[in-house]
């Protein structure tokens, strides 16, 4: 799940990033095509464990969808080179499906929420040119502080992905405004009550089984030892479909208030 590059510096601008083997689809003049939703991580698995299954689903409806970690989650204590990470978030990322994923080179550990994070973000979001973007939705106590600082670096990136007269910061990548945000949570954390306008249940009983597959793509981090974390993972998905009269399911926090236009058509998504 995560830890420093002592050689880094936390305040470096980011360099442009490298994708990790998953192809990327471009839109001519090698710019990458738009997504629909793109997902933000501080280390790789945190979004499998998140919204794995929501991603593949995404994608079996024909959304594109991208991967975005902040950091490349190494050290970890069973893990002797970060290529071998990088190689278990690619397995992983082509066992959901998903369009791309990227790792931006912050440090893992030692990832605050400053100026250079917030626009090594936002050049991804004018880059790719997401219509929602998920993040981390609050504190994750017991765990790394890397996660809190994911979800302010993201709520101002979505900002800064936006701001008209300031491409210089973004290597002249035009503005891009992102239409809804919305919040994950860890899943194998007990539910929270929402703490953000209000929550909503994505049916994922028929991705569960691909979400668990892509979070054991992760060797290094889940190790058979370390399995029970898988029941951890699928207990808090049943639990949280069957509140919503699902097989299973994951949760989102919304930023505003979730409006809809047809109160049948969204009572009984069923
Ligand atoms: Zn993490």
């Amino acid at each position: 799940m995560n830890s420093p590059l002592p050689s880094q510096n936390d305040d470096a601008p980011a360099p442009p990033a490298s994708p990790l083997g998953v192809e990327e689809a471009t839109a001519g003049a090698g710019r990458p095509a738009d997504v629909d939703v793109l997902v933000v991580g501080a280390h790789p698995d945190d979004v499998e464990i998140a919204c794995g299954g929501t991603l593949a689903k995404l994608i079996t409806q024909g959304y594109r969808v991208g991967i975005i970690d902040l950091t490349n989650g190494e050290p970890t204590p069973r893990c002797d080179d970060p290529r071998i990470r990088e190689a278990e978030a690619a397995r992983a990322a082509e066992t959901l499906g998903v369009t791309f994923r990227k790792i931006l080179p912050l440090t893992n550990r030692r990832l605050f929420d400053s100026f250079e994070t917030r626009v090594a973000l936002a050049t991804e979001f004018r880059r790719y040119r997401p219509r929602i973007v998920i993040g981390f939705g609050g504190k994750t106590p017991m765990a790394s502080p890397d996660h809190y600082q994911a979800m302010l670096i993201t709520d101002a990136a979505v900002f800064y992905s936006r701001l008209t007269k300031w491409d210089e910061h973004f290597f002249g990548l035009p503005v891009h405004t992102i239409q809804s945000q919305l919040y994950f949570q860890l899943g194998f954390e007990p539910l929270r009550s929402p703490e953000y306008n209000s929550q909503f249940t994505v049916d994922i009983s028929e991705q569960l089984e691909t979400k668990l597959a892509s979070i054991l793509c992760y060797a290094t981090q889940f190790p058979p030892e370390k399995r029970g974390i898988l029941n951890r993972v699928r207990g808090l998905a049943i639990s949280a479909g069957a509140a919503a009269g699902f097989e299973a399911g994951e949760v989102f926090s919304t930023t505003r208030p979730l409006g809809c236009r047809d109160l049948v058509q969204t009572v009984l998504c069923n």
